[in-house]
């Protein structure tokens, strides 16, 4: 696997070229710097790419769901940092006919392992084009209005009912993170509902193709 090794961004976890850890006292990429974003935090165990990608297609196409487990065992030692402190993990959910198709939602499984409550306080309500597909221009507005949060004890099909975000310090889950525009939905979705903090754990993430 290639790792995403030191300097990172210290907000959303993207690689920095190497003179920035040097230059400056608190390493930001260009666009975390532009800007607070929902997403207070991220990391990944590495980058979307050679054998971890294949892990991943194995576990997602292949239904092979006992990778989670490896996965989430990799993510609590390379997130350690972000599990930290934090009350809840909510996996960013399936747009239901998704979920049927596949049987499972992939970043459900790997939330369950990383040692918090799982909540899954948000729902997909519109069917998008998978991320992974689109050019980076498009992927933001591919996932607007794509999410839906639930109300404390209110219950959908399928799922637990869940409790209120409000005041927590959540971690959001999924398993590849392209430009980051879905994080960055769920992350203002669960800010609305009064979340203190969203850090977000992803198994893998696309470099250099962010907006
Ligand atoms: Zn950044």
């Amino acid at each position: 696997m290639r790792a995403i090794t030191p300097p990172v961004c210290d907000g959303c976890g993207d690689p920095l070229p190497s003179w920035r850890a040097i230059s400056v006292a608190t390493a930001r990429c260009a666009r975390c710097r532009r800007g607070p974003r929902a997403v207070d935090r991220g990391r990944a165990i590495g980058l979307y790419d050679g054998s971890l990608r294949e892990i991943i297609h194995a576990w997602k196409y292949q239904g092979r769901r006992s990778i989670a487990r490896a996965l989430a065992a990799r993510l609590r030692v390379e997130g350690a940092e972000l599990l930290a402190g934090a009350d809840i993990a909510v996996p960013v959910p399936l747009h239901p006919r998704r979920r049927r198709a596949r049987g499972f939602n992939q970043a459900a499984d790997l939330a369950r392992g990383l040692g918090l409550p799982v909540v899954e306080a948000l729902r997909r309500v519109r069917h998008t084009r998978s991320q992974v597909e689109l050019p980076a221009a498009r992927r933001h507005g591919n996932v607007r209005d794509a999410f839906e949060r639930g109300a404390p004890g209110r219950r959908w099909p399928g799922c637990p009912p869940f409790r209120s975000v409000e005041g927590l310090c959540v971690v959001l889950v999924d398993d590849v993170s392209t430009t980051g525009a879905t994080l960055e939905a769920c992350a203002r979705m669960l800010k609305a509902a009064g979340a203190r903090e969203v850090r977000a754990l992803t198994a893998a993430r696309v470099a250099g193709r962010r907006p």
